[in-house]
């Protein structure tokens, strides 16, 4: 772990304040918030960074299943739903069984993400409606590795890309009992091509 700033950081203007670029993100039509914004002044950087969830000892969120129901699983692997409806029609997690990152996983485990990552966008897309299934993998928050699926609503061109994760905080949640019936539908769907649905 670094203790000295990189040379990309150390560039950075820090502190100061940096003005919208023309045809910046906030500019385009994918972009939820529209008016006067302006770009929130750089931190200085903090090195070594503070542990992760999971990383320092603590109870790990991903080894112990309370941030979320328990979809489906098998052996090595699990999909985790979200307890709180969002604005998007869908959003889960998978999460190998074992704790660690992605650079952490088992060969063979490692070998099985691809054909994994198909079949939750499977599942979430045989929910109907779903014109994109976003995957993404941050791993700021917990080090238990976790990939995201966010579902895009069929139709609403506005929430295309990397932007719909915001739309998703703003947007009307979708009601509880369809947001459970969703997280049940996709634990049945997964569960069809093996493994345990846990929500029926
Ligand atoms: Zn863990």
């Amino acid at each position: 772990m670094s203790v000295e700033p990189s040379d990309f950081v150390r560039r950075l203007p820090i502190g100061e304040r940096i003005s919208l670029p023309e045809d910046g993100i906030p500019f385009w039509e994918v972009f939820p918030y529209e008016g006067d914004l302006r770009i929130r002044v750089l931190d200085e950087p903090v090195l070594p960074e503070p542990p992760r969830r999971g990383e320092d000892g603590d109870e790990c969120p991903g080894c112990v299943d309370t941030e979320g129901p328990t979809l489906w699983s098998d052996a090595h692997w699990k999909v985790r739903g979200f307890v709180e409806p969002e604005g998007v029609p869908a959003q889960v997690m998978l999460l190998p069984h074992d704790h660690g990152d992605l650079a952490d996983l088992a060969p063979e485990r490692a070998a099985q993400l691809g054909g994994m990552l198909q079949r939750v966008e499977r599942a979430v897309m045989s929910l109907g409606g779903i014109a994109r299934v976003h995957i993404n993998r941050w791993g700021d928050g917990g080090s238990h590795f976790h990939v995201w699926f966010v579902a895009r609503p069929e139709g609403m061109m506005q929430l295309r890309g990397t932007c719909l994760p915001l739309w998703s905080d703003v947007l009307p949640k979708v009601p509880a009992e369809e947001w459970q019936e969703t997280n049940r539908r996709i634990a049945r769907a997964l569960a069809a091509e093996g493994g345990t649905a846990h929500v029926v």
